[in-house]
């Protein structure tokens, strides 16, 4: 597996919690390389380990034991201010729960990546107003979110996660907490993000069809991960649902 051809790639990734006397292994050392400009899924059973597998791979949390390379760099070798500016701009994290200040707008939501990182209030400007037209929602940059429906919240939550133009955006089952129409619209909005930026995607989630359209699902079980959708995860699912 080469590390430069691929915007990330993990060796023997593993992460550890403690358990009464003995740990477990939330990621089971797992090997996963992708390339830059792919749209991955990953599905998976609750506790299967995907929530920490993408924070270790967005560099919010450390592994154990194992190398994270990001654009063939080790993240164990870089230093503070890279590990800091990998955080800041080169990766986009959008979770379940919206995550917006309530007390800011959309424009300032979509900004404030960018005030930390320092970009010049124009520059900023012209980024928020770009974003407000990407996510199909052009004159709503001065509602509050609690004006604005789940939907065109999660779509203002995808724009912060640009804001920085990233390499990579990892979420964190998008829609979760969306109808399965807006779910649909989610999804369109971000694979035109994917093709058209050419950012990299990887989408933790819970729905079937959202799993399949993409260019690479992958499945997640016991701290391993797998090309795929897996049968057993599919039956695992339908025991959870209770339809089996
Ligand atoms: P998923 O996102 O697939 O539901 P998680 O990555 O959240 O799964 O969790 C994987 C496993 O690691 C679970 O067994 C969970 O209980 C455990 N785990 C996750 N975070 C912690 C933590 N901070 N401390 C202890 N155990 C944790
Ligand atoms: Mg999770």
């Amino acid at each position: 597996m080469s590390e430069e051809d691929h915007v990330i790639v993990t060796t023997g990734l593993t992460k550890e919690y403690p358990f009464g006397e003995t740990t477990i292994k939330a990621i089971n050392g797992i090997d996963f390389a992708i390339k830059r400009g792919d749209y991955a899924t990953i599905v998976g059973p609750s506790g299967s380990g995907k929530t920490t597998f993408l924070n270790l791979i967005g560099s919010i949390d450390t592994p154990t034991s194992g190398e994270i390379y990001f654009n063939g760099k080790k993240i164990s070798e870089m230093t503070g201010n890279e590990v800091r500016d990998l955080r800041r701009t080169k990766v986009g994290f959008v979770f379940q729960a919206f995550n917006l200040l309530e007390i800011l707008t959309a424009s300032e939501n979509i900004a404030l990546p960018m005030i930390i990182n320092g970009t010049p209030a124009r520059e900023r400007e012209d980024r928020v107003q770009e974003l407000l037209e990407i996510i199909g929602m052009p004159d709503r940059g001065n509602h509050f979110p609690m004006e604005l429906s789940g939907g065109q919240r999660q779509r203002v939550a995808i724009a912060r996660a640009l804001a920085n133009k990233p390499e990579v955006i990892l979420l964190d089952e998008p829609t979760g907490q969306l109808d399965s129409n807006t779910s649909r619209e989610i999804m369109d909005y971000l694979i035109k993000i994917n093709e058209e930026e050419n950012v990299t995607l990887i989408v933790v989630t819970h729905e079937d069809t959202i799993a399949t359209q993409a260019k690479r699902p992958l499945t997640i079980i016991d701290g391993k991960i797998y090309e795929g959708i897996l049968e057993s995860f599919l039956s695992i699912k339908a025991i959870e649902e209770g339809t089996l």
